[in-house]
């Protein structure tokens, strides 16, 4: 079983349309959208959930006002200021630092654990999916990205996958990270301009440095053929396989906007061509 993880600098650059287009074209696979914090995948899947579960990481203080006096040391202790003047709690400032907890002189103050999202097993026509949704104003992204990758794996290994494909999270920080380490190959896709140029070479380096292997496609090449050409010279002299390009094409649009992947909604247009050229290619070579 092989993973394979599509990632690129910002959100909105192609990458879920070219997980959608693998989706269609990859024949044993499980899906998972890694992208947690704007999952969109789901939208071309439209899945059927199965299995749900709450994604509980991390503590948070709860006060029970039987047993407080309001004495106000914990609000005085709070540094978060997470403690309001009728000394309730508030989730999402509360950092479950424990010091409240410990400080309280009445052992008013329990550290529980609250669901921070959902984690989600799904039917899809492409086959399983996991994938997942962050509670409001939650930051533990890394940790749900490594349930769902984690889970989607086991997925895989029971029914016997060729491939894990994952829509993974955009930029270099801890979810990205935590969604391509240890994977066989991290695709990523960027546009012809200097940023996308600049975030390409962050995820690289980070790529690097995880040891996974880098192949990387330039999406609407053809809106900047000079910066398009930059990036061409960029990969050759830092050894990276540029694996396609895709031209601009407002049916991709059109596609997303009728909940399809763009290879179900244009199986003839040049992008489904080159998208099927680039999963060959991916399918032949990452090992
Ligand atoms: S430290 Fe304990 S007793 Fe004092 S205000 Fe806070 S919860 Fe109440
Ligand atoms: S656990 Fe830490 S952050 Fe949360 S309320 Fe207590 S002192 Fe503040």
């Amino acid at each position: 079983m092989r993973e394979l993880v599509i990632i690129s600098g910002k959100g909105g650059t192609g990458k879920t349309v070219t997980t959608g287009a693998f989706a269609t074209l990859a024949k044993s696979k499980v899906m998972a959208d890694c992208d947690v914090d704007a999952a969109d995948l789901h939208l071309l899947l439209q899945p059927e959930i199965k299995e749900e579960k709450d994604f509980l990481s991390g503590t948070e203080a709860v006060i029970n006002k039987e047993l407080c006096n309001e004495c106000g040391l914990c609000r005085e202790l709070c540094r978060f200021e997470a403690i309001s003047e009728d000394y309730t709690v508030n989730p999402i400032a509360c950092e479950g630092c424990d010091f409240c907890a410990n400080a309280c002189p009445q052992k008013a103050i329990k550290m529980v654990r609250n669901p921070k999202g959902k984690q989600f097993v799904s039917n899809t026509r492409y086959g399983t999916f996991v994938h997942a949704k962050l509670g409001i104003g939650e930051d533990n992204s890394g940790k749900l990205v490594s349930s769902v990758r984690k889970k989607a794996n086991e997925i895989g290994k029971t029914l016997n996958s060729d491939w894990i494909i994952i829509d993974g999270s955009p930029g270099i920080g801890c979810p990205v990270i935590a969604s391509m380490g240890g994977a066989n190959c991290a695709l990523i896709i960027t546009e012809p301009t200097m940023s996308g140029l600049h975030d390409a070479d962050r995820i690289i380096k980070t790529a690097k440095h995880f040891n996974v292997p880098v192949k990387l496609i330039i999406n609407k090449y053809d809106l900047n053929i000079e910066m398009s050409d930059k990036i061409e010279d960029y990969c050759k002299s830092n050894d990276i396989s540029l694996i396609g390009k895709l031209g601009f094409d407002k049916i991709v649009v059109e596609a997303m906007v009728n909940g399809k992947t763009i290879i179900e909604y244009a199986p003839n247009s040049e992008i489904s061509h080159n998208l099927c050229d680039i999963w060959n290619k991916i399918d032949n070579e990452v090992i």
